[in-house]
């Protein structure tokens, strides 16, 4: 295809392709479905080797909040029976993050739910990131709060936090139709505030809410120009008592096409495996390698993904190799820089033909089986799954 044969050579390149060329990757059939996970691999390993950057969750705050993101489970009126808790202590924060790292995490993400933070409760983060990097100074740690006030970003910073997440989650058009307590301005401010303070950009997306082709690309060309470093990619986990319980549209061969279009946009950018990988991916979870080159161990915010032991045999199985703290994950020419997708806006050449419509959509069924609520790690007398 030269649609593939351009795309990869712009991803050597560090370019991105255009908006139609990232449209016409999701209209790929099933039958160019190797195709495309061949191309962007070549891209990803120009960038990123067969390395697998490991990250680890801790929920320092779960459930309560008087938001309504009518994906999250912790929103304001869901009736998920999620566990309810909440700020953990730095003890036992950097307990549940030690678990992590011993299973190979090189990233901890410290995650609670609410709006934003008071600065109280900075305070209380700057504390438990002191916790956990006394113990292992090497370990990276993002936060991942909320919406951020002035001077808090600085606080973050000056705490420890390496990096900061705030996803995007869904393009500017449909913001509203997921959430009313705030809009995709205020997330693009956070982002930017983060990015002001020092922090790595940590900003990323959620794929199966509903979504069009054209919104799942204009919101990965949104964060394309936000510049964050890395962007994970979630796939929508349909938790019974949300607004989308019943929105179970993706298929293994369309996720497949969703990372390999992001990794395209974002060449040299880490692109992380997020949430949902296991009910929506399923057994094709190995190809998701060949595109990502990061992935979360063992269980997510408020449900349980697969062993954190089967998460590294994949990764051997599959020929990749977990990245080490002592190996930089980005690209020489992103480190500490602000350098986009590698490319000037507006320098991508026209796009040269055109994809096939896929004649092969099947609706996805519901697997609310594979649904598992988080019952064991942080906020539990459980250990945790790393
Ligand atoms: S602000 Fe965060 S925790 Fe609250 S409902 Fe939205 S996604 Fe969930």
């Amino acid at each position: 295809m030269d649609l593939l044969k351009t795309l990869v050579d712009k991803g050597l390149r560090g370019e991105s392709p255009t908006r139609e060329e990232a449209l016409a990757v999701l209209a790929t059939s099933d039958d160019e479905l190797l195709d495309v996970v061949a191309a962007a691999g070549r891209v990803r390993r120009r960038w990123f080797g067969r390395r697998v950057k490991l990250n680890y969750l801790v929920n320092l705050k779960s459930g309560l909040c008087p938001e309504d993101c009518s994906y999250c489970s912790q929103r304001l009126g869901s009736g998920a029976d999620i566990l309810k808790y909440t700020w953990l202590g730095p003890k036992e924060a950097s307990e549940a993050a030690a678990a992590g790292v011993a299973g190979g995490a090189k990233r901890v993400c410290l995650v609670a739910s609410g709006r934003g933070p008071t600065d109280r409760d900075v305070d209380r983060v700057a504390k438990t990131i002191e916790a956990i990097k006394e113990h292992n100074e090497d370990v990276e740690v993002c936060a991942c709060l909320g919406l951020l006030s002035d001077g808090q970003a600085e606080r973050l910073r000056a705490a420890g936090a390496d990096a900061y997440n705030h996803n995007l989650n869904t393009s500017e058009n449909t913001y509203g139709d997921i959430c009313t307590t705030h809009d995709f301005a205020d997330r693009v401010a956070t982002v930017k505030q983060a990015q002001g303070a020092g922090m790595s950009a940590c900003s990323g997306l959620i794929a199966g809410m509903g979504e069009s082709d054209e919104d799942l690309v204009d919101v990965v060309f949104a964060l394309r120009g936000l510049d964050p470093d890395s962007v994970p990619v979630n796939f929508l986990i349909p938790f019974e008592g949300t607004p989308l319980a019943k929105e179970w549209t993706l298929t293994p061969q369309r996720c497949l096409r969703i990372l390999a279009m992001v990794r395209f946009v974002c060449p040299d950018v880490e692109v992380r495996l997020a949430g949902g990988r296991e009910i929506h991916l399923r057994t094709l979870q190995p190809l998701a390698l060949h595109l990502v080159n990061s992935v979360f161990l063992g269980d997510y915010l408020t449900s349980e993904g697969q062993a954190g032991k089967a998460d590294l045999e994949m990764i051997a199985d599959a020929g990749f190799e977990v990245e080490g703290a002592g190996t930089a994950t980005l690209p020489e020419h992103r480190r500490g820089a602000a350098g986009g997708c590698g490319h000037a806006e507006g320098s991508c050449a026209p796009r040269p033909d055109t994809a096939q419509e896929d004649a092969s959509a099947v609706p996805a069924a519901a697997r609310t089986d594979l649904v598992a609520v988080r019952r064991r790690g942080a906020g539990t007398d459980l250990p945790p799954n790393a």
